[in-house]
């Protein structure tokens, strides 16, 4: 008989909530108006249900609704921050500084506008994850143009101090992008109170259905410009045309309405959870935690488990849904450029990435505790 799939991997993505799904529905065949169309009801209906859903997403990170462009998702919303803002830009300066942890929606977007003629600064971290401030502070010059660091990361948790960031970029005059992909939903992020310029979130990462997300687009204090990178019908102020994904927003803009109020009790319940499972884990001896444990996300723990190959791990144990570092990279065991980045590259084919999300019991997480303790004590003996 097989088992059910425990599934701790909410940071690769999350199931639909079912009053998201239900929320999304009727959009697909009764209420299947294009937004765009101004001359008939369907349009209206359709239009209405974009504009709530744009009012419910500025809502949870506390910006105005004109300032959410909607995309498929995050990858797509980096892409258009960081080339926006380099073609939009480049009369000031070529130079981009982010950090050696970001995501490779950021990383790969960068190395392509080296291509192009960008000068980019990679800058490190410490062994915990974080960034050195003053080393920020130093890198900014004359020409940078855009500073990005994600709000949380995805493979570690660790939170960067993003109001801090944000102080000391705009003292320099430039603009600053925050990835909080893994962050929005979960804990709280708000754009005038971290002073974030750009930032997008994901809904399938915040139990909304894949293939959706937002860039949010300051508009004063200072007001970004950015050049589109899809043209075509000027929908999205112009900044990304095509066909509204009308389904799609309703369920982000739905699952961002839950999440404003269910957030709170959620990371309460995970951290206790998190807290459970990595204690139990810890207790193996010789398991590391990667990152820094004061500044991280609730629902994560990233452990060393010094002698296992994690692969083999996780190949034991097919009832449980673990990643080794990231989604993107996690099909073929290569050392994480993040853990690398922490100085903590020989223990990173021995790391686990937990990510657990609303719907993990404590029932699940003594199961994985048990079930992964009796593995990792047989291949120690065996090694
Ligand atoms: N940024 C971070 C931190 C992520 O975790 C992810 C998804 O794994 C992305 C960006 C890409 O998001 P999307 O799947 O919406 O393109």
């Amino acid at each position: 008989m097989s088992q059910k799939l425990i599934y701790l991997d909410y940071n690769a993505t999350t199931p639909v909530d079912k009053r998201v799904l239900e929320t999304m529905l009727p959009y697909f065949s009764e209420k299947f108006g294009n937004a765009a169309s101004h001359t008939h009801a369907a349009g209206w209906t359709a239009k209405k249900a974009v504009d709530d859903a744009r009012e419910q997403v500025s809502k949870l990170i506390n910006c105005d609704a004109q300032e959410i462009i909607f995309t498929s998702g995050s990858t797509e919303a980096i892409n258009l921050a960081v080339k926006g803002v380099f073609n939009a830009y480049s009369g000031k300066g070529k130079h981009i500084i982010t950090y050696a942890t970001e995501h490779k929606a950021v990383l790969d977007t960068c190395k392509y506008l080296e291509t192009l003629g960008a000068e980019v600064t990679y800058l490190p971290v410490n062994s915990e994850g974080l960034p050195d401030l003053q080393l920020l502070e130093k890198s900014i010059r004359e020409d940078t143009i855009l500073v990005c660091a994600m709000f949380a990361n995805n493979e570690t948790g660790v939170i960067f101090p993003v109001k801090e960031i944000a102080e000391i970029v705009h003292a320099k005059k430039s603009i600053f992008f925050s990835d909080a992909t893994q962050a929005v939903g979960k804990i709280m992020v708000d754009v005038q109170e971290e002073g974030i310029d750009l930032m997008c979130l994901s809904a399938h990462k915040i139990y909304g259905p894949k293939g959706v997300g937002a860039l949010y687009v300051r508009r004063k204090n200072p007001r970004v410009t950015l050049t589109a990178l899809i043209h075509g019908g000027g929908h999205e102020r112009g900044l990304r045309s095509g066909t509204l994904n009308v389904t799609g927003i309703v369920g982000l803009g739905k699952a961002c309405n839950i999440a404003a109020d269910e957030m709170w009790d959620d990371a309460q319940k995970l951290s206790i959870l998190r807290t459970l499972l990595e204690q139990s884990l810890l207790d193996l001896g010789s398991v590391f935690v990667n990152g820094s444990q004061k500044q991280r996300m609730p629902h994560i723990t990233n452990l060393a488990f010094a002698v296992i190959k994690a692969d083999s791990l996780i190949a034991q144990l097919p009832h449980i849904a673990l990643a080794m570092g990231s989604a993107c990279t996690s099909a073929l065991p290569e050392t994480s450029h993040v853990l690398q980045a922490m100085g903590r590259e020989s223990l990173s084919l021995s790391s686990v990435r937990f990510s657990l999300g609303k719907y993990t019991t404590e029932e699940e997480i003594k199961t994985v505790t048990a079930d992964l303790s009796a593995v990792i004590k047989k291949m120690r003996s065996e090694a």
